[in-house]
Formats: structure tokens, sequence, C-alpha cells
């Protein structure tokens, strides 16, 4: 194909032939990633390292717990029957701490001292706050009668030995490290930490710590695009701004990819006279899977195998990196690191205004979910398009207008996805009024 030299880089003419694939709808271009792209394998880690990894076994309790009758208050362990009558005087035969034992038996007219965690001694059969008694160190005055079994929680009532209690693909959570603390899992099997690329392709781009000059920005995909991919918990390069030259996105792409499970590039890959991206993964004799969608924003998505290693090519603008990185690089990485769920969480909310796009793809519309009288609603939110970096950092959601219709009407339910930038309780706690 000619070369062209235009500001001393080298490019394709204008009106070159371009081979361009189907488009395909996001749901064939979410299968079609999903069925080339492969589980990464397995390592066994400290636990205290595995908050946000993902689980690859399943955890089993190897003891019922709690282990034995445990007190849930400070008080007097007793048997319910002796305060039939209150006031009710017991004689105290003991103390008993967490972590000890009580070696005798609580007969009929006796009580035991007993702290929070302790084991209940055998023939007592419930417990009384000391706040419900008075004491001279021999006796206890017990002042209000208990139900039997009242303020123990009973051996194996919160799991029993051998229940399983987490699956394999759990993102691992706070909760998640203490039931494995728990239940001795000083070692964890997770996913291999994925290792991701991101290169930006732009003649205009500068970086951030520079000054544009006119006609120029600074690169904020390369920064965006590490950014979700930490709240993955991938481990991600930026490896700076490439030229749009063909030969140096070439050679770039080169260099990329041995250290890295999957590349993702943003910009270049449109129509445009200085779109190579797609030319150069052909060159390096990439497999492109596919380089166009049915999605606005972010039509010209490409997902190509490279040396059988995933790479997306997303379009610059930012928000086209966002809505095409949520729904393509998102659930692929989340199969690779052996993730259950792999898609973001969706929502039926009621539109509380009208939310219109051309017809002929579905659109990702930025929004603002939040819960009002128990039911979620979603605000569409004022943006100039797909450039709009500005006014999409106040989404919370994506509000899907489907193929084919070209308005939801307020007061309609519509499909919305949860975009994890912003959480969901910073969002209802900030949420009054609608963003309009
Ligand atoms: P492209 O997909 O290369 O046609 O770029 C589309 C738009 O996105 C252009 O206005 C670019 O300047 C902008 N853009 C491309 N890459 C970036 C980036 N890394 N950060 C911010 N904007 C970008
Ligand atoms: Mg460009």
């Amino acid at each position: 194909m000619p070369l062209q030299t235009v500001n001393g880089r080298a490019c394709r003419w204008a009106g070159a032939s371009v081979k361009v694939l189907k488009m395909i709808s996001v749901d064939e271009a979410q299968r079609m990633i999903l069925d080339r792209v492969p589980v990464l394998p397995t390592e066994i880690v400290a636990l205290s390292e595995t908050t946000g990894r993902i689980l690859r076994q399943d955890i089993y309790a190897d003891m019922d717990m709690p282990p034995f009758d445990r007190a849930r208050m400070d008080g007097y362990a007793l048997r319910a029957a002796d305060l039939a009558i209150v006031p009710a005087r017991l004689r105290v035969l003991g103390q008993l701490a967490a972590g000890q034992q009580f070696d005798g038996q609580v007969g009929p007219g006796q009580a035991v001292r007993i702290m929070t965690g302790a084991p209940v001694p055998d023939g007592a059969d419930a417990v009384q706050k000391v706040e419900a008694t008075a004491t001279d160190q021999q006796t206890v005055t017990i002042y209000e009668s208990v139900k039997v079994g009242q303020f123990i929680t009973p051996r194996g009532s919160e799991a029993t030995r051998g229940q399983h209690l987490i699956a394999a693909g759990q993102r691992i959570t706070p909760a998640d490290i203490a039931v494995m603390a728990t239940f001795g899992y000083a070692q964890v099997r997770v996913s291999q930490s994925l290792t991701v690329n991101v290169l930006s392709t732009g003649n205009e781009l500068v970086e951030v710590n520079q000054t544009p000059s006119i006609a120029q920005i600074r690169n904020s995909n390369g920064y965006a695009l590490r950014s979700y991919l930490d709240q993955l918990g991938a481990r991600s390069s930026f490896l700076g701004i490439v030229p749009d030259d063909e030969e140096l996105i070439l050679q770039r792409i080169k260099a990329a990819l041995p250290q890295c499970d999957v590349l993702i590039l943003s910009g270049g890959v449109s129509m445009g006279d200085y779109d190579l991206v797609k030319h150069a993964l052909r060159r390096l004799g990439a497999d492109i899977v596919f380089d166009r969608v049915c999605i606005h924003p972010g039509k010209p998505t490409v997902f190509a195998l490279l040396e059988h290693k995933p790479v997306f090519a997303l379009p610059g603008n930012p928000v086209s990196v966002a809505v095409t990185f949520l729904n393509f690089v998102y659930p692929a990485l989340n199969k690779m690191m052996g993730a259950r769920d792999i898609f973001l969480p969706s929502f039926r909310a009621i539109l509380e205004a009208d939310a219109k796009h051309a017809p002929d793809r579905r659109s990702y519309l930025p929004g603002r979910l939040t819960s009002r009288e128990g039911q979620l609603t979603v605000a569409p939110l004022r943006w100039g398009g797909s450039s709009d970096l500005i006014a999409f950092r106040h989404a919370n959601a994506l509000i899907i207008v489907p193929e084919g219709l070209s308005l939801i009407q307020a007061g309609q339910l519509c499909h919305t996805i949860l975009i994890p930038h912003m959480s969901w309780a910073s969002a209802a706690a900030k949420e009054s009024q609608p963003i309009r």
C-alpha cells in the first residue's frame, strides 16, 4: 500500500483501500472475545496478600463455628430453671474468661461468671448479662429471668465442619479474608496476576506533565485505562504515547507484547488517514477478530489475537474508551482471571428523562443511577458526546438504548450497567438532584 509523508512521518494515502470486517452486535463481540481469551494459571499466595485477587479454590469449614457453645455476653452462665422466680440468688463457682475452659459442672442454684467468647460450662443452659445482676463475689443476685439458650451462640450454628463457604471465582473481599483466616487458610490458591500493557496512539498527544501547544491535548486514556485496570486487580504498565506512524506503532506493539498477557491500545482505529493501528496489527500477522461493533460510542473497536495474546485497540475518544473497556475488556480480563461474575452489575431503573439516540446502534449513555423511595431511577446526563470526559465523570451508570430504538421515554424502565469508577454507596449518598 502506498505511503505518503506528512510532518516527516509516513502515513497511508487518503482513500487507500482499507479492509473492514462485518459490523457485529455487542453480544456477538462479547461472545467472540470470551470464546478466545484464555484463563490464567493459578498460584498459591499468603492469605494477607489476597485482597482483590480472584479465588481459584473452594473454601470449606475445617471445624464447627463456633467450635463450642459460646457466651455472647459478659455475665453469668446458669440454669434457666433457677430463675423461674426472680430475684434469685445463685452461688458463684468461679470465673471464666475467653480462652478458658471450666472443668466442673453448673448444678442447681449455681452460676459461673463468664466473659464474651468463653465456652459455656456443662450444666448451664443460658447466660444472663451482667447488667441484670449484682454480686458479692461468693453469690450473685439475678434480677431478670432468661429463656433456655439465651445469650449462647450454639456450637456449629454459624458453620458446620465440612460446609462449603466460598466458591472459586470470588473476588476476595475483607469479609472473605476473615472467613479464610477463621478456617485455617494461611495460603490461598488465586489466579496468577494478569499483566496488561497500555499504549496510547496519536500525533496530537502530549504527556500529563507537558503543556500542549496549539492543536495538542494531554493523554488521558493511558491514565484512565490504568486506573480501570488497577480496580480490576490487574498489573499494568503504560508504555507511552506512539505517534500515528505505522512503522512506529508496529515496532511498539512488537516490543510491548512479550511482557504482557493483554495489550490495550487507544486511538487510531477509525477510518481517518492516520488511523494505522489495524494496518500495523495486520502486518504483524494478527488475527483481527472484529473491527466494528454496533455500539455507540465505540463503533471502531478492534479485537485481535497476536501470538495468541488478546489485543484490544479502542477508539481514542475518552468516553468511547470507557464504554468499550467496560463492555469488552472488563469481562475479558475477568474471565482470564477466573472470576465467576465477569460482567458489570446491571439494574433496571425508571428513566427520569427521555433517553434518545440514533437507532442504528446500541447506545450506552452516561447516567446517574439513584434510589428514590425504594425505586431505582436513572437520569441521563447532559453530555457533549464521546469526547466529553468532564461530563462522564458524573456518571455512575450507562443507560442502554437498544439497537432499533431511537428513544426511551421518561417514566419507562430501562436497562443500566453500573460503572465501577464511582461506588454505589458514594453515588447514593451524594445524589439528591439529577444533573440536567
Ligand atoms: P482517534 O480514535 O485516534 O481518531 O481519536 C479520536 C479522538 O480521541 C481525537 O479527538 C483524539 O485527539 C482523542 N484521543 C485519542 N487518544 C487520546 C488519549 N490518549 N487521550 C485523550 N484523548 C485522546
Ligand atoms: Mg488519532
